[in-house]
């Protein structure tokens, strides 16, 4: 009896992995184009470390005509939670990330390489275990649960390094005709690989994100086909990632220290073995020290937050690219106008520690991308978004004409206003805007420290509407009228007069119009008030300002 009688003792029906390697042939891709995955396990809310794993992997993938696909890496069935993987399909719609190839829901799919489930490509596994067997190079290991813990506690009380290995792998020794009799027995086993490495021997490793790293070789005969017939992450990643034909592994540092046996299990199985980016983890601080963001701790860990609050995703997406690459910032700066796709990402070029997470950066690059968008983006964008968390402004924007004049103020033009990070402060931003809203509450007109006579503010007020309002008027007119207002109460009509003469005058235009802003709109600090006033129109004007003036 030999390799081949167990081998086929233990998968009987598995193909030759020849089938495999026919069926999923090399990719026939332009020179230099780059394959890279998102593999996500559907274990919970997707992160915003892999949000970012998977942007670089998708940037770096289109960037050289190559492929992005998603992969879903469901082994661990007993951690995958409900929705788990539409989940993670959404995540990646909604930040308009959707992968080229792979899940497109949680049973649909696109793709020559697949199936992209891995609880769906039990045969394919078991076919390269059988493959492994067949050369002694995989072995079934009988050893129960509590002989595993028998052993690891003899090496803990021995302070020697844990793990099955060496003079531990007590299967590793047993002869084909011992293994076939105990399987004939009814004994329970999993198929564990039979590592050729000895940790005394150094190997190398160039990760292109790490650069250069030393590894003792791999000596652990670690576990390949688990006793549910499902394989562990480390084989399922080498069978996957080369069936896939997947050029560059991108995938968070927690596995840089797996590379030895990743390698090595290439190796044994015959297959090339593709470039590793190890990615640093997102940090935050917290107390003067830096710390991973926690799924626990950090609301902001989570991608679905960002949906929430309303951040733009393209904000969440330039952010991640300011941090994958210190030169996006000057690129940006250069070209202010331009699409963050043409940025010539470097996934060489990412930091080798972690980056500090920064979300009052992220909110100023929301608010350049607001202020860029036409009123009609900011409409629907918003509209979207407060049907589903704010229906008291889906309320607001009912008006779409209105609404639209609304957010055309100040909008479209060389300097646009920046004054919306996210969706979610649109309702604070333009309900002033709206007579239901402004007249529900009572104003606290909270008036200028230089104009705080109540009856100059009458005055003033009642003198715009009955001499100086007319909602014809252009806007130089409009602001010489205030001049004149001014001028005529006493205040300078000029900020220079007064600035010479400060006891000439008892203050000047400027605080003049801060009164009629403030009767206006309630607030100190608005857009240009000549464009509120058309877009507010004449009843609602006078009606304000007479309600001020009460
Ligand atoms: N399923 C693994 C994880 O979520 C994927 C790691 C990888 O990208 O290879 O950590």
């Amino acid at each position: 009896m030999d390799y081949k009688d167990l081998a086929n003792l233990i998968f009987p029906d598995a193909k030759e992995i020849s089938y495999y390697e026919e069926k999923y042939p090399e990719r026939n891709l332009p020179e230099g184009a780059v394959v890279t995955r998102f593999a996500p396990s559907p274990t919970g809310f997707v992160h915003i470390g892999g949000l970012y794993q998977a942007l670089v992997a998708r940037t770096i993938a289109q960037k050289t005509g190559g492929v992005f696909f998603l992969r879903v890496e469901d082994t661990d069935q007993k951690r995958e939670v409900e929705n788990g993987v539409t989940g993670i399909v959404n995540s990646l719609k909604d930040f308009d990330m959707a992968p080229d190839e792979g899940m497109i829901s949680d049973t649909e799919e696109i793709g020559n390489y697949g199936p992209y489930k891995q609880s769906l490509r039990r045969d394919i596994y078991q076919a390269y275990a059988k493959y492994l067997i067949e050369q002694g190079k995989a072995y079934p290991c009988f050893c129960t649960v509590e002989e595993g813990e028998e052993i690891r506690q003899k090496q803990e009380s021995a302070k020697i390094r844990p793990g099955y290995y060496g003079v531990w792998a007590k299967c590793r020794n047993l002869t084909v005709e011992e293994a076939i009799q105990k399987i004939k027995n009814g004994e329970n086993y999993i198929i564990r690989f039979k590592s050729p490495g000895r940790e005394d021997k150094k190997i190398k490793h160039k990760d292109i994100i790490k650069g250069n790293v030393d590894f003792p070789e791999n000596d652990q005969d670690i576990v390949i086909i688990k006793a549910d017939g499902l394989p562990t992450y480390h084989f399922a990643h080498a069978v996957d990632d080369h069936l896939m034909r997947t050029t560059h592994v991108i995938r968070a540092d927690e596995w840089l220290s797996s590379v030895p046996l990743h390698l090595q299990l290439f190796q044994e199985l015959g297959f090339k073995a593709p470039k590793y980016a190890h990615i640093s983890p997102i940090m935050k601080n917290d107390n003067g020290g830096k710390r991973k963001l926690s799924k626990r701790k950090d609301p902001e860990a989570a991608v679905s937050y960002y949906k929430e609050q309303g951040i733009p995703y393209e904000a969440v997406k330039e952010y991640l690219l300011n941090i994958a690459n210190s030169t996006f910032e000057n690129w940006r700066r250069a070209n202010p106008d331009k699409k963050m796709e043409e940025f010539d990402f470097q996934l060489n070029k990412m930091s080798v520690s972690g980056a500090l997470f920064d979300m009052v950066k992220l909110l100023d690059i929301g608010k350049t991308i607001i202020s860029k968008m036409t009123a009609e983006e900011v409409y629907e964008r918003s509209y979207e978004w407060a049907k589903e968390y704010d229906l008291d402004l889906e309320d607001l924007l009912k008006d779409k004409s209105y609404a639209l004049k609304v957010f055309g103020i100040e909008r479209g033009n060389k300097k646009p206003r920046k004054d919306i990070s996210k969706w979610s402060e649109v309702k604070e931003n333009i309900e002033y805007m709206y007579d239901n809203k402004f007249f529900e509450k009572s104003q606290n007109y909270s008036y200028p420290e230089a104009i705080s006579n109540k009856e100059d503010i009458s005055k003033i007020l009642k003198l715009y509407i009955e001499k100086y309002y007319d909602e014809n008027d252009d806007k130089q007119t409009w602001f010489d009228k205030i001049k004149a207002l001014s001028v005529e109460m006493g205040y300078a009509g000029e900020v220079k007069e007064f600035k010479a003469n400060p006891d000439k005058y008892k203050a000047h235009v400027g605080d003049v119009s801060t009164v009629i802003r403030i009767a206006l709109t309630g607030r100190t600090n608005t857009p240009d008030m000549y464009e509120i006033m058309k877009v507010l129109g004449k009843e609602t004007v006078i009606s304000r300002l007479e309600k001020a003036i009460k």
